[in-house]
């Protein structure tokens, strides 16, 4: 028998890469730092974007698609973005191979070399903005509202399956607009986006908040994030929004005609979410059995297994009710492999993570009943055949319910307000250490100083909570609100 899932309590980073590899949901590649999605792992993803490209569409966005390569005088033009980007650039500078002379092999001919070297995008707003030049000339052509799915490279050097590689696929929306409270609303209005996909799809509940200085976007005038919360109490960021300002417009000359015929410069947002989801939506749910999902994106919502193998009439039957569950959009399989034994399936399909099993034999077919099992909490039942498509269709929005208020609980149990560093210490070593709120007198040198004493750093500046007077946890200086802390991936 395969090596079981290395329990969370033993070692939670082998148990997420164990769930991540027994599940078939990525690998480790031939190129370091950069992934293999697979089938399951990419129909996760497929979910996941379709959602997203709805929700895109629903506010007003259109896809479009721009160059994977980016001229390397395009990324200085924005001082503080190549100063954030550059230490992770992959960069191109030859376009050609040739056979070494002394038959060792291909080399890179070195009389192929490129006459501007270009770069690998680790994100696009340069070259789109540079193409916003000759789209945009009047208040008539705003608001331009696109979003681009797409892979990126950034040369992490610490890389985690889904969580952070080197390549990734995300898609970046990048909006230009005649007005600063226009573009400031749209970033907003893009982080609940992301917040309202988090909690109501992928079951996760998330803090929405605003980056400090030290930890917004190399570029932007604010970063508003969603920070959700992992089973070892360490904090995902799991998506960002930004205001750029006119920052990207005035390094590329972008500017407009206003209704009074003056020039201005053009105001804009991007955001985006990555593959990264997919990591946060396995550590927020699984267990020690394997992947726990949440029915809105699980590729498979229902899977019929017959006990103890399948005959002519449990397969008929089974056809019958997958027709039905079909006819409601539910994605539903029969797993009708007669060389495996019922136990073995289920240990199977508990490991993918479907959500309800349904598990028809002879004796229940005589007494017109049906056994359910639900993934997420583990328990199974007895059902009446009549009318089971109607419970099964209730029950997937139980599951789906029931992993968000237990996610919910989780964070509640593992969110800490405290007033004197000892306490901040004390917090942040624990096994579980949390969300923790507490004062900061406002300055980077604390933050970092922070940092370096307990490894956590600040998620973010809650948008939604009252302001509060206090003293910094380690300054003692005037503080006008709680931040939240954590560690981090
Ligand atoms: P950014 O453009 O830096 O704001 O990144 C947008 C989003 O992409 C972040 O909020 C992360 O969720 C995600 N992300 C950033 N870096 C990585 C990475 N190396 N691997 C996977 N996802 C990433």
């Amino acid at each position: 028998m395969a090596k079981a899932i290395t329990p969370r309590e033993t070692n939670y980073s082998e148990w997420y890469l164990d769930i991540v590899k027994k599940a078939n949901l990525a690998s480790n590649s031939a190129v370091r730092g950069c992934m293999v999605i697979k089938p399951y792992g990419f129909g996760i993803w497929e979910l996941m974007q379709r959602q997203l490209d709805d929700m895109f569409k629903e506010t007003g966005h259109v896809n479009a698609y721009f160059p994977l390569f980016i001229p390397k005088s395009f990324l200085s033009k924005e001082a503080a973005h190549v100063e954030g980007f550059a230490k992770e650039c992959a960069v191109v500078t030859h376009y050609r191979l040739k056979n070494a002379e002394d038959g060792s092999g291909v080399i890179v001919d070195p009389e192929a070399k490129l006459e501007e070297e270009l770069i690998v995008r680790p994100t696009s707003e340069t070259i789109i903005w540079s193409t916003y030049r000759d789209w945009i000339t009047s208040y008539r052509d705003l608001p331009l509202l696109i979003n681009q799915w797409a892979n990126v490279v950034r040369w992490e050097l610490r890389t985690r399956l889904f969580l952070r590689t080197a390549e990734f696929l995300w898609q970046e929306g990048h909006t230009a607009h005649a007005t600063a409270e226009e573009a400031l609303e749209e970033a907003l209005k893009m982080q609940g986006v992301y917040a309202d996909f988090a909690e109501q799809y992928m079951a996760m509940p998330v803090l929405r908040g605003v980056k400090t200085a030290n930890e917004r976007f190399a570029g932007a005038l604010d970063t508003y994030t969603i920070e959700a919360l992992m089973q070892d109490g360490k904090a995902l960021q799991a998506g960002t929004s930004h205001n750029l300002g006119q920052n990207f417009a005035k390094a590329f000359d972008v500017k407009f005609s206003n209704a009074e015929n003056q020039e201005e410069y053009v105001w804009a947002s991007s955001w985006g979410v990555s593959t990264r989801l997919v990591g946060g939506l396995i550590m927020t749910h699984s267990d020690d059995e394997g992947l726990v999902l949440p029915p809105k994106l699980a590729p498979i919502q229902v899977v019929i297994v017959p006990i103890p193998k399948p005959n002519e009439t449990l397969t008929a039957k089974a056809k019958e009710i997958m027709a039905e569950l079909k006819a409601r959009g539910i994605r539903v399989s029969y797993d009708d492999d007669d060389k495996q034994r019922p136990g073995f399936k289920f240990a199977e399909n508990e490991l993918k993570g479907i959500p309800v099993r349904l598990g028809l034999g002879n004796r229940d077919l005589e007494n017109g009943t049906i056994e359910v099992a639900r993934r997420d909490e583990k328990t199974k039942e007895s059902k009446p055949l009549e009318g089971i498509v109607d419970y099964v269709t209730r029950l997937l929005d139980e599951i789906q319910q029931n992993l968000f208020d237990r996610a919910l609980r989780f964070r509640e149990e593992h969110t800490t307000y405290v007033d004197t560093f000892e306490e901040f210490q004390e917090v942040i070593d624990r096994d579980i250490p949390g969300f923790i709120y507490a004062h900061w007198d406002g300055t980077t040198e604390t933050e970092l100083k922070i940092k370096e004493l307990t490894k956590a750093t600040i998620r973010c500046i809650p948008q939604d909570q009252p302001e509060e007077a206090g003293q910094c946890v380690l300054t003692g200086k005037p503080s006008r609100g709680r931040v939240v802390f954590a560690k981090a991936y």
